[in-house]
């Protein structure tokens, strides 16, 4: 996410860092540069220099001069100013009402459609009851992709194919939703492929009628400025309650991200980052700073962890390592438990200082597929008692899952140096890491 950009502003910091005495000279060409990446990342001049005159105003002001560590602190103003700039704290979502209505908008092909989808998901993991409309009323494929979305997440679709008018298709799903107890109305309407006046005087009118608790306005981040001027036209119009920016898993260049609360005055509430339900994050301002600045984002990487975290299995885990008995069986679970936090290379991305080496590394979702196959190939017997493994069970293996015989060495290796490391933690004092909670 926004690569280019990062290593842009770290190597402005850079020149800062590096010098030995810090002056005015030196803080204006780091902000010069600063502005230059910006505006190279697709943010409006006008923002970009109306951001560096107060970074500047700050560092000036903070008297960076004098400080032990000028570039450290030339760091911690560009964080807290760019957090502001792109809203200062995460804002709140709306979901209060029977039904709470939230009304998505936005041009065609933006990911509406996809997000509807990911919010009824993350709406029900919330224990939500969420139904999903269809109102576009100009493209059978929508409907039918929105009916495949509500397939895969388990979540209910009102569609009424014969029904040409998307006001009378929200009321009449609005009341769909009262009768079936379902607390969160998502209505996907139509988009299409530029700004026009039949498309928003059809969503003024569903807004009208619904009086959603939420509207929100999906762009794809991957158009830059364009993204920020449709933002204009919709709010003009809408007056939406925020933004959701979509496809930052693409070559985004990070210019709609940086620009769009300062041009609309309305939050970005979520980001959407790949096709799957799943890859969708709630905004945060202070955390999309530190990944522009290559900080990583441990907060949410953790989240990810906790939202997969299962209380009663930790604890079986931990008594079976403390016992030394941690076997395949287990291996297994936990890197199924990894999958689940979603996209490998995203998930790298967030450790700070990593986003930067893993930009442009292929890592296929299925990474752990071997280790998985060789797992699956042993017998329950084999996964708890790793110890029986013997030559000619590995050569079974290793056919069983279309691995060589020297791969499979190797991963009962890799494992067996796992638990001696295990083994030593287990001798620590206290109980190493895992009796410190
Ligand atoms: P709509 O016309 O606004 O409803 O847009 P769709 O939801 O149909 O999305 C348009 C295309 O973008 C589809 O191919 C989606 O799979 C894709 N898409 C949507 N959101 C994302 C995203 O966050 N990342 C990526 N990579 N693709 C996305």
């Amino acid at each position: 996410m926004f690569e280019s950009l990062s290593e842009r502003l770290e190597s402005a910091f850079k020149n800062i860092k590096g010098q030995g005495r810090i002056n005015e000279l030196n803080i204006a060409n780091t902000v010069k540069d600063i502005r230059r990446a910006l505006v190279d990342a697709d943010v409006n001049y006008k923002i970009a220099k109306d951001f560096t005159d107060k970074v500047k105003d700050k560092a000036l002001g903070e008297k960076v001069l004098l400080s032990v560590s000028p570039g450290q602190q030339m760091v911690k103003i560009v964080q807290d100013e760019l957090t502001e700039l792109m809203g200062g704290k995460a804002s709140e979502f709306n979901i209060t009402g029977t039904p709470a209505v939230i009304l998505i908008a936005g041009l065609q092909g933006s990911g509406k459609t996809t997000f509807s989808g990911k919010l009824a998901n993350y709406l029900k993991s919330q224990k939500k009851s969420p139904l999903l409309v269809a109102a576009d009323i100009y493209r059978p494929a929508a409907i039918d992709q929105l009916h495949v979305l509500g397939e895969q997440i388990q979540v209910d679709v009102y569609s009424d194919r014969e029904n040409k008018d998307a006001v009378s298709i929200a009321k009449a799903a609005i009341a769909e939703a009262k009768a079936k107890n379902k607390n969160v109305v998502i209505i996907d309407t139509a988009g299409r492929l530029a700004v026009d006046e039949v498309m928003m005087t059809e969503v003024a009118n569903i807004k009208s009628a619904v009086n959603p608790t939420e509207i929100l306005f999906v762009v794809d981040s991957m158009t830059g400025q364009d993204a920020v001027n449709t933002a204009k036209a919709f709010n003009d119009r809408l007056d939406f309650s925020g933004v959701v920016l979509t496809k930052l898993d693409g070559d985004t260049r990070g210019g709609a991200a940086i620009s769009i609360q300062y041009t609309v005055d309305k939050p970005i509430k979520f980001v959407s980052n790949g096709e799957k339900m799943d890859a969708l994050d709630v905004f945060y301002p202070d955390r999309m700073a530190q990944r522009i600045l290559g900080m990583g984002d441990i907060t949410t990487l953790v989240e990810k962890a906790q939202a997969q975290f299962d209380e009663e299995q930790a604890k079986k885990l931990e008594k079976k390592i403390r016992k030394n008995q941690f076997d395949f069986e287990d291996f297994l679970q936990q890197i199924q438990q990894i999958k689940k936090m979603g996209n490998m290379k995203d998930l790298l991305g967030m450790i700070p200082g990593l986003g930067k080496q893993v930009k442009d590394l292929d890592i296929p979702d299925d990474a752990f597929k071997g280790i998985e196959a060789m797992i699956h190939s042993m017998t329950p017997e084999e996964r708890a008692n790793p110890d029986i493994i013997n030559p000619s069970r590995k050569n079974r293996i290793a056919k069983g899952s279309g691995k060589k015989l020297e791969e499979v060495n190797a991963f009962m290796k890799q494992f067996e140096q796992m638990k001696q490391m295990m083994k030593m933690m287990n001798k620590m004092p206290m109980g190493g890491m895992m009796g410190r909670r």
